[in-house]
């Protein structure tokens, strides 16, 4: 039996088919959702879970939380996460993040693992077979380090991951769209620390992603920890007490707030009691509104807007077009959020499956798809950010472009720019801007054992292989000699979700600045390659060309040197053509020459 994840920040569930329905493992409490929160006790056991959950209050530098937050990341990219969270980071977490416990250190693999391997056991009691593979889900924003990094929690908790889905693509299947004859879907997924926007196409029961977008640092957590600072203001002006001078105090004020959150989605007002020996009276009690956590939240609400039109541009659709939405996560129980989804795309959401099972319904309908027990249904899901390789000048040569539909596998072919070079740098890139130093480096490796050919004369194949996971491969190789390296990208640290932000809307912006840049570089390069050029042909043409005709050039040479020095491109280009059209005479020359050399002594 293949078992279908999701592997929820907050929580986890895992699904099955069962004679075509699906049907959702429970654990010991009766619920099928397993919060992914992992408490070591002091007496040394291991709780994963509700119970873990439950005893979170009391034991808080020992509880473990939110760790998918920190997959495939290092301590730089979410230091401002931290500082809220009440349990310690080891201080080696710069490539990779670890939590602290006492005097062991976890890594959010490992932590994901014992949520997962949870999750194997429960499936394991209630169907009474073994379980050994599973499909898992991950956010479509994740990039190739946290994709690795989920994917080696599955082996760490003893499950070969046998597929990596995208948490929407999941949701669609849940909901059984493949069954629609054309369809574009909106799935609006806000979880408790995600948030991803996708929209797919499907027509006659084949889906494909046309475009995500999304934010890896928003959800329902950031909500709980607004809404806690405002309660904590309130209990400044009610009690002259300020909670906020004490971390332990407030993280149990976070789980308040979402306790709060989540009444408030259902009714319109709460009278909240709150005890605490600091208090002066030992307790405060004050009436909170929806209305009212619907100010405190907006601002985080609104930060879902931008990605949803982005992504619609992506899509090259208009909100009209869409003729789904679907919500997917715990947080789009929010009445302000549903109003939001309805505002954008224009339409009444789709919310008949909770919102909480629906990834894992699909993840279960896809592990049913890979054992072969339905067949015909082609999911296609999208990569988020363009992959290429660095070249010549510090310009980037894309290879795979965004949104383009995986697995898949693109080459281009390059060569070499100095005489006799015997290895080549492959410097691979992921981002959407033109120069190598605004993307973002993924890895590095070096094709070495190349034969010593003149520049330009090696042909180098480099080709990227995007797997059905969206983990990438990268093989070079020297066609003439079949010298052949490759690499599978490593998890090194990974992308924050603003970067990925970030990256996207600076290539938007800096589009022209940037296409200027890279013309001027590649005219730098050319003009660089013709000057060498030509000084190796005076070598051989100086003795064939007139005195004058010599100093022609070197001053057509000197000219283009001092062109490159600036930043006039056509300037540059001018300059390029002058020196072309000067050297002819020579180069024909040269050639005449070369052709009676070939011919002397031999008879026809
Ligand atoms: P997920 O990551 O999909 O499991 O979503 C979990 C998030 O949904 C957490 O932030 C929860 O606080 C939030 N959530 C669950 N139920 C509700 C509810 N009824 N109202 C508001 N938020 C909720």
């Amino acid at each position: 039996m293949i078992i279908g994840i999701d592997l929820g920040t907050t929580n986890s569930l895992v699904g099955t088919l069962d004679k075509g329905r699906p049907k959702l493992f429970k654990g010991e409490d009766g619920s099928s959702l397993v919060p992914s929160v992992v408490e070591f006790t002091e007496s040394g056991e291991t709780r994963v879970g509700a119970l873990a959950k439950q005893s979170q209050k009391d034991n808080l530098k020992r509880t473990i939380y939110s760790a998918k937050r920190f997959m495939g990341r290092g301590l730089s990219d979410v230091k401002d996460w931290i500082k809220l969270l009440p349990f310690d980071f080891s201080e080696s977490s710069e490539q990779m993040v670890r939590f602290k416990v006492g005097q062991r250190s976890y890594t959010p693999m490992e932590i994901g693992a014992m949520v997962l391997r949870k999750l194997k056991s429960m499936a394991e009691s209630e169907s009474g077979q073994t379980v050994d593979k599973a499909v898992i889900t991950v956010p479509a924003y994740f990039n190739d380090a946290q994709r690795q990094a989920t994917k080696f929690a599955g082996e760490l908790a003893g499950l070969e991951v046998v597929r990596i889905v995208n948490e929407p693509t999941a949701a669609c299947l849940a909901y059984g769209l493949d069954k629609k004859a054309f369809g574009n879907i909106a799935v609006f997924d806000l979880g408790g620390g995600t948030f991803d926007i996708s929209i797919l196409r499907v027509a006659d029961g084949v889906f494909e992603v046309l475009a995500t977008n999304g934010n890896t640092a928003l959800g329902g957590d950031d909500f709980d920890h607004a809404i806690a600072q405002e309660l904590a203001n309130k209990i400044v002006e009610q009690s002259g007490w300020d909670p906020k001078t004490d971390t332990q105090v407030m993280a149990g004020i976070v789980l308040e707030a979402e306790s709060l959150k989540r009444k408030l989605s259902d009714i319109e007002s709460v009278q909240w009691r709150w005890m605490n020996p600091s208090l002066p009276k030992g307790q405060v009690e004050i009436l909170i509104t929806r209305t009212e956590i619907e100010t405190w939240i907006r601002p985080i609400v609104e930060k879902a807007k931008e990605p949803c039109l982005q992504c619609l541009k992506d899509a090259g659709l208009k909100p009209h077009q869409i003729t789904d939405a679907i919500l997917v996560g715990g947080s789009t129980r929010v009445p302000l959020v549903r109003k939001l989804v309805q505002e954008i795309f224009r339409r009444e959401p789709i919310c008949t499956l909770n919102p909480d099972e629906v990834v894992a319904i699909g993840a279960a309908v896809q592990a049913n798809i890979l054992s072969g027990q339905i067949s015909g249904m082609l999911l296609l899901d999208v990569i988020p950010l363009s992959l290429g390789i660095e070249t010549m000048g510090g310009v980037v040569g894309k290879i795979i472009h965004r949104n383009s539909t995986i697995p898949i596998s693109a080459s281009e072919t390059f060569t070499t720019y100095v005489d006799g070079q015997t290895s080549v740098d492959i410097h691979i890139l992921q981002g959407e801007r033109e120069l190598v130093k605004d993307n973002r480096s993924l890895s590095r490796f070096q094709l070495r054992g190349l034969p010593p050919l003149p520049a330009g004369i090696p042909k180098i194949e480099v080709e990227f292989i995007i797997d059905a996971n969206g983990i990438l491969n990268v093989k070079a190789t020297e066609i003439r000699t079949s010298t052949t390296a490759s690499i599978c990208v490593n998890p090194s640290y990974g992308l924050t979700d603003s970067e990925v932000e970030k990256m996207l809307f600076d290539s938007f912006e800096n589009a022209e600045s940037d296409f200027e840049e890279r013309f001027l570089i590649e005219a730098r390069v050319e003009a660089d390659s013709l000057i060498r050029a030509t000084q190796k042909s005076l070598l051989k043409g100086k003795e064939l060309v007139s005195q004058e005709e010599f100093l022609q050039i070197e001053k057509a040479v000197e000219s283009l040197q001092t062109s490159v020095t600036g930043r006039d491109r056509k300037l540059i280009k001018e300059k390029i053509e002058a020196l072309g059209e000067t050297t002819k005479h020579m180069a024909e020359l040269i050639l005449n020459q070369a052709v009676q050399e070939a011919l002397q002594g031999k008879k026809i």
